[in-house]
């Protein structure tokens, strides 16, 4: 080789080496084909290259301007019949040195009249991916030089598409990656063994609240105005620090305060293939998953209130009976027969503590639909059996309990127990925050096709600044006025609870220290 063509071959193949840094496919074929048809001397020169299962033709590159027709045609019968066909099949380079007088050559009605030419085939990971052609309008053009050239330009395209290749892969990946992440309605974390955040989805984002726009990098339990992250965190960090090799995931419960979310957490060590711990200090890292499970909780939580307020109310009915038989033990035994009428009544309370058991028994075994029954509630009934409920306690505190109900009312679907429930809560609450004295009116109608029960109070008030969580489960509003009233934080969610369930909705109004009114709609039977 002359010293002119081992500097060109050498000029070639670094400026090719530079190459492998882009990874544009295109971009890298139409480069390796102006550099070798520059190194070698050639008028033109053509790339094929095939996909990796189905050797389906995925590019084609030509360094002249073809038409879409010559393409076509050049691709099909070029591959079929023509000097790369015979590259392909026999998995080596070929030079031609005259077209006319070599029977590989396929000769195309071909404008440009190529005399000479080279063929060579290309190879990623040992298997033959495609070929690159070069020609010249005159016969005798290329040596063996020239096809050595050739030849080691298409080693390096092999490697150069390899990168590129696995670009595109692994940037698919990515891509699907991000759009799974993206739809997921978890909450999901990646931290490295110092907790610095590597990835988070929006979920995550949201969940974090940090005003910090930038948070990739910073600590999970650092940035968070939310406190829940620290306690995420130190709550791992046990649960590992006590766990053996082996244990990789685990689950917890967590309760958010400050939004008044339950989640259940996944957390799980990042370990590598062959089950070694990721990361430079050998501690690994951590993808965390937080799922909210706040409405199982809810629903757990108004199962329980169901089944205390049912095992509470059956206390009535055995005390009412308990009294007719003292009344018809006492006749007895002064041989008097006892009054029919005890039997009438105590048949009648049996009744109603054999439908609380029932309502007992399937609570306990429910779950969504189950608690809820959709059946016809006469409202009369209802607000009687209400008033009737909380009668004693507003008389404990010298209150007025006023009434002002429609007179035609009419039917409601749902669970007559469950809108008892949240209807005591109602009243009952404005009863407990109600100084002694004061005014509570129970107002019930029909309005716009819904039924509107109302409670005013007369009472102390939710403070402006607290009102927007007074429905969150666990809230109580906190004022010095109120402070020395009990109570859980729970019946008011379970109120919107119930009353959402039954396809309605709840609001009130309230300015501290004058009163409340709390209120909810129901749809009406159709
Ligand atoms: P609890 O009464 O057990 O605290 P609730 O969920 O029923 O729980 O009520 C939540 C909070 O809302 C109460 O702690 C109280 O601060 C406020 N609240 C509810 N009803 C009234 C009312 N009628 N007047 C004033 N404050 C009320």
């Amino acid at each position: 080789m002359s010293d002119a063509a081992q500097v060109r071959q050498l000029e070639t193949l670094i400026q090719i080496a530079q190459m492998l840094n882009s990874l544009d496919i295109e971009a890298v074929l139409r480069n390796i084909l102006r550099l070798t048809t520059e190194a070698v001397g050639a008028t033109n020169g053509s790339f094929f290259l095939f996909d990796e299962h189905e050797k389906r033709l995925t590019h084609f590159i030509a360094s002249r301007e073809l038409s879409a027709e010559e393409r076509a045609k050049t691709s099909f019968s070029v591959l079929e019949k023509g000097v790369a066909g015979w590259v392909l099949g026999n998995r080596r380079a070929v030079l031609i040195e005259d077209t006319v007088s070599d029977p590989r050559w396929l000769m195309l009605e071909d404008r440009f009249r190529v005399r000479s030419a080279m063929c060579v085939p290309f190879f990623i990971d040992g298997s033959m991916r495609g070929v690159m052609t070069l020609e010249h309008t005159s016969p005798n053009q290329f040596d063996s030089t020239a096809l050595r050239i050739a030849e080691a330009t298409a080693t390096q395209a092999g490697t150069s598409l390899r990168n590129a290749e696995l670009f595109e892969r692994v940037q698919t990946q990515q891509e699907q990656l991000e759009a799974v992440l993206n739809s997921i309605s978890d909450a999901l974390f990646v931290v490295n063994e110092r907790w610095n955040i590597q990835l988070m989805n929006p979920a995550g984002r949201e969940l974090l609240g940090s005003e910090d726009e930038d948070v990739i990098g910073k600590p999970l339990n650092g940035v968070s105005p939310n406190t829940m992250f620290a306690t995420l965190t130190a709550m791992i960090i046990e649960l590992f620090g006590r766990a053996s090799a082996q244990d990789k995931v685990f689950t917890f419960d967590l309760r958010d305060d400050k939004l008044f979310k339950d989640f259940s957490v996944t957390a799980r060590r990042l370990v590598k293939e062959d089950g070694s711990e990721i990361g430079e200090s050998g501690d690994g890292g951590y993808v965390i998953g937080l799922h909210d499970v706040t409405s199982l909780k809810d629903l757990t939580r108004l199962k329980t209130h169901m089944i205390q307020m049912a095992s509470h109310d059956l206390k009535n009915p055995l005390g009412v009976l308990i009294g007719y038989l003292d009344l018809m033990q006492y006749d007895i035994t002064h041989n008097t027969m006892p009054d029919p009428m005890y039997i009438d009544h105590m048949h009648k309370t049996i009744t109603r503590m054999e439908t609380l058991i029932a309502t007992l028994l399937e609570a306990q075994r429910s779950d969504r639909d189950v608690t809820m029954k959709r059946v016809p509630v006469d409202p009369h009934e209802l607000i009687d059996v209400v008033l009737e409920d909380n009668a004693d306690a507003a008389n404990q505190h010298n209150q007025k309990l006023v009434k002002d109900i429609q007179k035609a009312l009419r039917p409601l679907r749902g669970d007559f127990l469950q809108l008892r429930q949240a209807m005591n809560n109602l009243v009952g609450n404005a009863i407990k925050y109600t100084p002694d004295g004061g005014t509570i009116t129970v107002r019930v109608r029909t309005e716009d096709d819904r039924f509107l029960f109302t409670v005013d109070d007369t009472g102390y008030g939710i403070p402006a600044d607290q009102q927007d969580k007074i429905f969150s489960s666990y809230f109580r509003a906190t004022s010095s006025a109120t402070r020395h009233i009990e109570g859980t934080g729970v019946g008011l969610s379970l109120v919107k609870e119930v009353i959402e369930r039954h396809g309605g909705q709840v609001g009130f109004n309230s300015a501290e220290g004058k009163g409340s009114t709390f209120y909810f709609w129901l749809p009406l039977l159709e």
